[in-house]
């Protein structure tokens, strides 16, 4: 039996999220740079203690704003996935824009990565109706936007079942809806990442957890990461792995 596997995500948006939502607000802006300013550092430092690798997805103009976070990270062998040039939803672009976008958030991230970019998660996880397609025909292994499953599996695109494996999120996976939308406390959030480790283990489906360093990289609540992170190892046969090893590791038939 293959090890349950983990996967620790980090969505790097940088002021990205914000200038799309709360423009031009330093409040909301400030909030977001400090990210790749300093949260990102900060969960590096917690993975390397833990000797765990992850993946990171990036926003291209983040990337762009700063390189020296992107270097940091692939400087400490963690996975690069491509997250949007700008936050916008691919559902509110016009699918040139969207293919270009696409395209132009991979090149960028590729400098730093020195190798082909595999994965892909949608700005604000809005795919369109053209995502897949095109993340298809450019080679792209795996997505992870749904919310509708567990465990993985290949998206059906033009009727057919594609070579894009889905790795499905979940709403309370992820720091931004604790901190952000429900002003949940470090305790509360653990708490809950934790119990629905355990019901997921018990079922043997995957877990994957999706941060912001911009969240999660404040000093308390990094404990909620650490937290998560030495239950879980207190568990038999589990595996952190990085999100292209994962799907290469054949979980998904
Ligand atoms: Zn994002």
């Amino acid at each position: 039996m293959k090890p349950f596997p983990v996967l620790l995500t980090f969505d790097l948006d940088g002021e990205t999220s914000f200038e799309e939502m709360h423009p031009g607000i330093p409040y909301w802006v400030t909030q977001g740079g400090y990210g790749p300013r300093k949260g990102v550092y900060r969960i590096l430092d917690l993975l390397d203690q833990y000797e765990i690798k992850a993946t990171f997805c990036v926003v291209g103009q983040t990337a762009e704003r700063y390189p020296e976070a992107v270097e940091e990270i692939v400087s400490r062998d963690h996975e690069l996935a491509c997250h949007g040039y700008t936050h916008r939803g691919y559902n509110a672009l016009e699918p040139e824009e969207e293919k270009e976008m696409i395209i132009k958030s991979r090149g960028i991230l590729e400098e730093f990565y020195g190798m082909t970019i595999l994965g892909h998660r949608t700005p604000r996880w809005r795919p369109s109706q053209h995502t897949h397609r095109f993340l298809q025909e450019l080679g792209f292994k795996w997505n992870s936007d749904y919310m509708g499953a567990e465990n993985s599996f290949y998206n059906i695109i033009d009727d057919k079942k594609s070579k894009l494996l889905e790795i499905p999120v979940a709403y309370n996976l992820d720091d931004w809806t604790f901190f952000y939308d429900w002003g949940s406390t470090v305790a509360e959030t653990v708490d809950v990442w934790k119990i629905e480790y355990d019901a997921r283990y018990k079922d043997r489906t995957m877990y994957c957890l999706t941060c912001h360093p911009q969240v999660t990289g404040r000093p308390s609540r990094l404990l909620c990461l650490e937290g998560i992170i030495k239950h879980i190892q207190t568990f038999p046969d589990v595996e952190f792995m990085k999100a292209t090893d994962y799907v290469n590791e054949g979980y998904v038939e």
